[in-house]
């Protein structure tokens, strides 16, 4: 808004000034040169305006009411851990957001909201995936179209074509369906180890270029293995990706962009998920 403010008053101070040089002087032929700079004046303003769209400082990314965002890892029967939930609650999870009038937002969208304050729809959320596991194709993403929602898909590349993992052909089609690929490094160590240029090359660089040559699409979005990030990383991070997600930790207060907070999905009744979302975030 600053520079929309000040271009304004530029315009303004020189048609003031224009207009009173102009009073003073009775050659008609002038008056209409001074017209014609003027007008000049106000498309340059107008033109700057539109060419550079104004972005949020810090501060005001962080002043934004937060979007929900959710994350999943396993989605399997038999087991009771928290990165773990049943297809029934999974199903269940995506029934009770896609009946309460929820929608689905990409990280693109996110990111346009955060930097450029662009208009979300109605009760906005996201939905996340880390891990790489194959059901997030043959049992998620089915989920998700059933729903229309769309998710983003965080993938460590050193399970490609794994046993229970998804292959390049699986990650290519997610991307094709109008689902996000984002990079979750390659064999998950945290980022609070990354000492020297060899682990960004190996845990960074290398696999986003990969993943990108396979979805054949740029990838802008990392989530931090275990969620754990430190300044410096985020520092880092922020020359490579729009967006970097975390878990439930404070969000660095100069990087925000770099730490969009995220909650696990817990193995609980669609009721209580909503019930904790509300609580969550801002
Ligand atoms: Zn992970």
């Amino acid at each position: 808004m600053k520079t929309y403010y000040i271009l304004i008053s530029i315009t303004l101070s020189f048609i003031l000034f224009i207009s009173c040089s102009q009073s003073q002087r009775n050659n008609a032929q002038n008056e209409d040169l001074q017209i014609n700079k003027t007008e000049d004046a106000i498309s340059i303003s107008m033109e700057s305006i539109i060419e550079e769209p104004i972005e949020n400082s810090v501060a005001e990314i962080i002043e934004k009411k937060e979007v929900p965002v959710l994350c999943y890892h396993r989605i399997e029967d038999g087991r009771s851990d928290v990165y773990s939930v049943s297809p029934d609650q999974f199903a269940s999870h995506f029934k009770i957001l896609s009946d309460s009038g929820y929608n689905s937002i990409l990280p693109d969208e996110l990111y346009a909201y955060l930097k450029y304050n662009a208009a979300l729809p109605e009760k906005p959320f996201m939905i996340t995936f880390d891990d790489s596991r194959t059901e997030h194709i043959t049992i998620a993403a089915p989920q998700l179209e059933k729903h229309n929602f769309k998710g983003a898909f965080f993938i460590m590349t050193v399970t490609n074509n794994k046993k229970n993992y998804l292959s390049h052909d699986e990650i290519a089609q997610l991307a094709n369906n109008g689902h996000t690929v984002g990079l979750h490094s390659w064999d998950h160590v945290m980022v609070t180890k990354y000492t020297d240029s060899t682990f960004w090359k190996q845990q960074v660089l290398d696999p986003q270029s990969k993943l990108e040559e396979m979805i054949g699409k740029p990838v802008d979005y990392w989530a931090y293995p275990n969620g754990v990030y430190d300044r410096e990383a985020a520092e880092q991070l922020d020359k490579h990706f729009k967006l970097s997600f975390i878990l439930m930790a404070k969000r660095d207060s100069l990087y925000p962009l770099q730490t969009i907070r995220r909650m696990i999905a817990p193995p609980v009744s669609p009721e209580r998920l909503i019930k904790s979302m509300k609580s969550n975030f801002n």
